[in-house]
C-alpha cells in the first residue's frame, strides 16, 4: 500500500481524499495555495506545504512545486482530485518520471480520452455506441462534408477533438451554414486548444445526459457501478445529479455497463472513470470519458456502498478490486445538489466571509464539504463550496429528505444557491424524473 501521498487539489475534495487516506492508514501531505492554508483538509493533514500564491496558474497547476512538495515530504503518490491537473497527460507522465505513483490511469490512456476524436475510435472499436457522426476528423473536401451532413442528417453538430469544458462546438440546422461552421470550429479550435482537427457528430435535440462509472485495476479487472443522471445543468455546468438515472431499464443498464468495464479492459485503463453519454429514446450515444473521479462520484457510493476514493488508492497501490461485478447492487437512490458560493438567481460568485454555517443532517444526508463558520471563501477558484446528498430507499424518499435537508441548511455572509435547489427539489417535472439537459435552462428563463 502507498504509504504516503500528496493530496494536488483543494476545497471539498482534498477533504474527500484526506478521509480515505486516514481510514487506509496513509499518510496525506497537503498542498496548498497562499489563499488556501487555513483549508480544513491542510488543518488535517499529516504535513503540508505551500506550493505558490492565489492564482491557480502558480499553485495547483504549478507542476514543479507539486512534484518538489512529494520530495521534501518523501511522498509516494499524488492524488490529482478532479479539475487542475487532473486529466493532464503531462503532468501524469512527468509524475511517473519523477520516481511517484500518479493515482489515476496511465498518461498515454489520459491523452488518448483528452483527443476527442480518438476516444471515440476506440470506443468504437470496443464495442461502446457512439453518436451517429463522422468517425474520425472532417477533411478539407467541401464536396465530401456536404456530402456526409447530408448522410448524417441536420441539424448536426461540429465539434473540435480537442475541446473541453462545454467550448469547441457549433451546432447546424441546414446545409446552407455547414461548410462556414467548419471553418469557423476549425479557426477557433486551433487558437483555443492548439488542434484544428474537429469532427461531425448527429446533434441529439433532447437527450438526457446519463454517465456509467467504472473501475479497473492492474490485474485486468474492470467493473461498472451502474449509471448517473446529470441532465439538470446549466450552461453544461451540472447543478443536480442522481442515480440511479429515472426510467433506465436494468438489462440496458447491464449492457451499456458491460460495455463501458470491457472497453476498459480492451484499453488498459486503470482507476476510476467515467463513460459520458447521451441518453435519447433509449438509446446510449457515448460522448466523452472522464479519466478521473468526479463531483458527483457521491450518488453512485450512496446506492452501492462502494468508497471510490478507497478504491482509486488501493489500484494505485497494485490491489486488485474489492468487488466483482456480481457483487454490485444498486438499492435505493441517491441526489446531489452541487452548493456554490454565487447568487441564486444571478449566478454571480459570491466569495467572502462564512459568518454561520449549519450543516444539515439526520438519517441518509451526507455533507461533502470544507465549510465552516469563519471560512473565507477566495475569489479565485471555482464556486463550488460543498455538496449535499440525501439517499433514501426509493426516490421520493431521497427528495422528501433532500427537501428537509436544503430548508435545515443555513450559510451566512456570503451568497449561496441553496434557494434555487428549494426550487428544483419542488419542481413538477424534476419530481416526475428524466429532464432532458435543455430543462434547467428553459425553467431559468434562459
Ligand atoms: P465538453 O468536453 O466540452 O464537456 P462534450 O462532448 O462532453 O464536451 O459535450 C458537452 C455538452 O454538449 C453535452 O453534455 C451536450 O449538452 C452537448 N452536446 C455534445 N455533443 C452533442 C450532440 N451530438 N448532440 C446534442 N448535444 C451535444
Amino acid at each position: 500500500m502507498l504509504d504516503k501521498i500528496v493530496i494536488a487539489n483543494r476545497g471539498e475534495i482534498a477533504l474527500r481524499i484526506l478521509r480515505a487516506c486516514k481510514e487506509l492508514g496513509i499518510k496525506t501531505v497537503a498542498v496548498h495555495s497562499t489563499a488556501d492554508h487555513s483549508q480544513k483538509h491542510v488543518r488535517l493533514a499529516d504535513e503540508s506545504v505551500c506550493i505558490g500564491p492565489p492564482p491557480s496558474t502558480e499553485s495547483y497547476l504549478n507542476i514543479p512545486a507539486i512534484i518538489s512538495a512529494a520530495e521534501v515530504t518523501d511522498a509516494m503518490g499524488i492524488h490529482p482530485g478532479y479539475g487542475f491537473l487532473s486529466e493532464n497527460a503531462d503532468f501524469a507522465e512527468r509524475v511517473e518520471r519523477s520516481g511517484f505513483r500518479f493515482i489515476g490511469p496511465k498518461a498515454e490512456t489520459i491523452r488518448m480520452m483528452g483527443d476527442k476524436v480518438e476516444a471515440i475510435k476506440a470506443m468504437k472499436k470496443a464495442g461502446v455506441p457512439t453518436v451517429p457522426g463522422s468517425d474520425g476528423p472532417l477533411g478539407e473536401n467541401d464536396k465530401t462534408n456536404l456530402k456526409l451532413g447530408k448522410k448524417i442528417g441536420y441539424p448536426v453538430i461540429i465539434k473540435a477533438a480537442g475541446g473541453g469544458g462545454g467550448r469547441g462546438m457549433r451546432v447546424v440546422h441546414s446545409e446552407a451554414t455547414l461548410l462556414q461552421a467548419i471553418t469557423m470550429t476549425r479557426t477557433e479550435a486551433a487558437t483555443a486548444f492548439n488542434n484544428d482537427v474537429v469532427y461531425m457528430e448527429k446533434f441529439l435535440e433532447n437527450p438526457r445526459h446519463v454517465e456509467i462509472q467504472v473501475l479497473a485495476d492492474e490485474q485486468g479487472n474492470a467493473i461498472h457501478l451502474g449509471e448517473r443522471d446529470c441532465s439538470m445543468q446549466r450552461r453544461h455546468q451540472k447543478v443536480v445529479e442522481e442515480a440511479p438515472a429515472p426510467g433506465i431499464r436494468e438489462s440496458l443498464r447491464n449492457e451499456i455497463g458491460g460495455r463501458c468495464a470491457r472497453a476498459c479492459q480492451d484499453i488498459g485503463y486503470t482507476g476510476a472513470g467515467t463513460f459520458e453519454f447521451l441518453y435519447e429514446n433509449d438509446e446510449f450515444y457515448f460522448i466523452e470519458m472522464n479519466t478521473r473521479v468526479q463531483v458527483e462520484h457521491p450518488v453512485t457510493e450512496m446506492v452501492t456502498g462502494v468508497d471510490i476514493v478507497r478504491e482509486q488508492l488501493r489500484i494505485a497501490s497494485g490491489a486488485s478490486l474489492s468487488y466483482r461485478q456480481e457483487d454490485i447492487q444498486l438499492n435505493g437512490h441517491a441526489i446531489e445538489c452541487r452548493i456554490n458560493a454565487e447568487d441564486a438567481r444571478t449566478f454571480i460568485p459570491s466569495p467572502g466571509k462564512v459568518t454561520t454555517y449549519h450543516a444539515p443532517g439526520g438519517i441518509g444526508v451526507r455533507v461533502d464539504s470544507h465549510l465552516y463558520t469563519g471560512y473565507c471563501v477566495p475569489p479565485h477558484y471555482d464556486s463550488m463550496i460543498g455538496k449535499l446528498i440525501a439517499y433514501g430507499e426509493n426516490r421520493d424518499t431521497a427528495i422528501a429528505r433532500m427537501r428537509t435537508a436544503l430548508d435545515e441548511m443555513i450559510i451566512e455572509g456570503i451568497r449561496n444557491n441553496i434557494d434555487l435547489h428549494r426550487d428544483i427539489i419542488r419542481d413538477g417535472n424534476f419530481i416526475a424524473g428524466g429532464a432532458n439537459i435543455h430543462y434547467l435552462e428553459k425553467k431559468l428563463n434562459l
